[in-house]
C-alpha cells in the first residue's frame, strides 16, 4: 500500500525541516517552479481527481483555477486546520508529525492560484500541532521557502501568518473561519459569493484542508495517473481514515479512498473491542448517520455513503458494539450540536435543543411512538438551516431512528434498554 500523506510519519524528528529534506521534501515545489506554469499545476491536480478531504470533496484543482481567474488581488491560500468533528483527528497527526508537507502543498497551491498571502488556522486545543507548525513556518522562512523570491524565483512571493482558533466547532465552516480570521464573531456568511471570489478580507481565497494540501507534493512528483490508481474507480487517491469507539486498535490509517468499512474495522482496526458483536458504525464523524453491520461492505467514499443516506464526511469512523445504547449515542451527538450551534438561524437554534429534549424524553421512559415521527420532522425542518452544521446536526438522531428503530421502540413501549445503559425504575422512569 503506497502512502501519500503519512509516508514520513515514522521518520525520526519527522516534523523538522532537516528530516523533511532528507525524505525528499520541497523537491516537488522545486519542480513546479522550474518546469510548470500555474495553469499546468491546477490542470494536473484536476486530472488527479484530488478533492477536498474536509468532507465537501470539491475538486481541488478546479478551486485553484477559480481563484487564479479572479482578477482581484491579493489572493489568499488558507489552511483549514480547525478540525473539531468528534471522531476525527487526521489533521492533528499531520500537523504534529509532518507540517512541512502541508506547507509545501500550500506553496504549490499558492503558485497555482497566483496567491501571495496565506493563513494557517489551527484548532485551539491542538497545542503540540501549534508548536510544531509554527516552528516549521519559521524554518521555512529561514530556508527561503517562504517570503520573497522563493527559492530564488523572482516574482514568486508568499507570506504566511499563523492563527490559533478559540475552540468553536462552527469555525471549521470556511466562511465562519474567515470571520474569525478577521477578528469577528465566527458566524457563517451567505454563499454565494463563494470564497474563490470573495473569501478572507473579501478577496479570492483557496481554503483547503490539511490532508488535501498534503497530497499535492506527491501528485506533482508522481503524476495524476499514479494518484488516480491509488483509489477505487472514481474515488481517486488515498484517505486518512480514523477509527475510534469500540474498536480493538483505534488510530489513523491511510488507505485507498473507497476502502470498505469491513476492511478498515477488521483488517486494520483488529475488529470490535473484546471480540464483542458489532452493532453499527458511523462513517464520517458525529454528524454522519450510523449504519448497521449489513453495510460493512459499503465503500467508504462520498458516493456510496450518499446512496445509503449518510455522509463520508471527514472519514472519522466510530464503532459501536452491543454495550452501546443507540438512543443514548444519538442523544450525546445531539447534545454536542446543541452546544455548538452558533444561534444565528432559527431552524438550527431551535431544532437542535428540541432533538435533545425528545431524546431525553425517550430515555426517561416518557416518550411515545409519535416522538419518532417528531424526530424525523424536526430533522427535516433543520434542513432549512443556514449552514452545514444545522443541515447535518439532525443526521445522528434521524439516522439512529431509521437504522435502530427497534431500540427506540423498546425504550418507549417496554422501558427496556437492551445495552443496559438507560436504567428504568419500576414506574418506567429513568432510575
Ligand atoms: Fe449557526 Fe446552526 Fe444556523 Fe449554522 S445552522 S448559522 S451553526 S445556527
Amino acid at each position: 500500500m503506497e502512502l501519500v500523506v503519512t509516508k514520513n510519519f515514522g521518520n525520526p524528528q519527522s516534523w523538522t525541516l532537516e528530516s523533511y529534506r532528507k525524505a525528499g521534501g520541497y523537491q516537488a515545489l522545486e519542480k513546479v517552479l522550474r518546469e510548470m506554469t500555474p495553469e499546468d499545476v491546477s490542470e494536473l491536480v484536476k486530472e488527479s481527481g484530488l478533492s477536498g478531504r474536509g468532507g465537501a470533496f470539491f475538486p481541488t484543482g478546479l478551486k485553484w483555477q477559480f481563484v487564479r481567474s479572479d482578477p482581484k488581488t491579493p489572493r489568499y491560500v488558507v489552511i483549514n486546520g480547525d478540525e473539531s468533528e468528534p471522531g476525527t483527528y487526521v489533521n492533528r497527526y499531520s500537523l504534529e508529525l509532518d507540517p512541512h508537507l502541508m506547507l509545501e502543498g500550500m506553496l504549490i497551491a499558492a503558485y497555482a492560484c497566483n496567491a501571495t498571502l496565506g493563513y494557517v488556522y489551527i484548532r485551539g486545543e491542538y497545542g503540540l500541532a501549534h508548536e510544531r507548525t509554527q516552528a516549521a513556518i519559521r524554518e521555512a522562512y529561514e530556508a527561503g521557502y517562504l517570503g520573497q523570491s522563493i527559492m530564488g524565483n523572482e516574482g514568486f512571493d508568499f507570506e504566511v501568518t499563523f492563527r490559533r482558533g478559540a475552540g468553536a466547532y462552527i469555525v471549521g465552516e470556511e466562511t465562519a473561519l474567515f470571520n474569525s480570521l478577521e477578528g469577528k464573531r465566527g458566524n457563517p456568511r451567505y454563499k454565494p459569493p463563494f470564497p474563490t471570489n470573495v473569501g478572507v478580507w473579501g478577496l479570492p481565497t483557496a481554503i483547503n484542508n490539511v490532508e488535501t494540501l498534503s497530497a499535492a507534493p506527491a501528485i506533482v512528483e508522481n503524476g495524476a495517473e499514479w494518484f488516480q490508481n491509488l483509489g477505487h474507480g472514481e474515488a481517486t487517491g488515498t484517505k486518512m481514515y480514523c477509527l475510534s469507539g469500540r474498536v480493538a486498535k483505534p488510530g489513523v490509517h491511510e488507505l485507498p479512498l473507497g476502502t470498505t468499512a469491513r476492511e478498515l474495522i477488521y483488517d486494520y482496526g483488529g475488529g470490535v473491542l473484546d471480540g464483542r458483536p458489532l452493532k453499527g458504525f458511523k462513517p464520517g464523524g458525529a454528524s454522519s448517520a450510523a449504519l448497521g453491520p449489513e453495510h460493512l461492505d459499503a465503500a467508504l467514499e462520498p458516493r456510496s455513503m450518499a446512496a445509503l443516506g449518510t455522509i463520508m464526511g471527514t472519514g472519522g469512523v466510530v464503532v459501536y458494539d452491543d454495550t452501546v445504547c443507540m438512543v443514548d449515542a444519538a442523544y450525546r451527538d445531539a447534545l454536542f450540536f446543541e452546544e455548538e450551534s452558533c444561534g444565528f438561524c432559527i431552524p438550527c437554534r431551535e431544532g437542535a435543543p428540541n432533538l435533545v429534549q425528545v431524546c431525553e424524553r425517550i430515555m426517561h421512559g416518557q416518550g411515545s411512538l409519535d416522538d419518532l415521527d417528531l424526530l424525523e420532522d424536526l430533522g427535516a425542518s433543520m434542513m432549512a438551516s443556514f449552514c452545514g452544521l444545522g443541515q447535518f446536526a439532525h443526521q445522528p438522531v434521524r439516522g439512529a431512528v431509521r437504522a435502530f428503530r427497534d431500540e427506540f421502540e423498546a425504550h418507549i413501549r417496554d422501558h427496556h434498554c437492551e445495552a443496559g445503559v438507560c436504567q428504568f425504575s419500576s414506574n418506567g422512569r429513568l432510575a
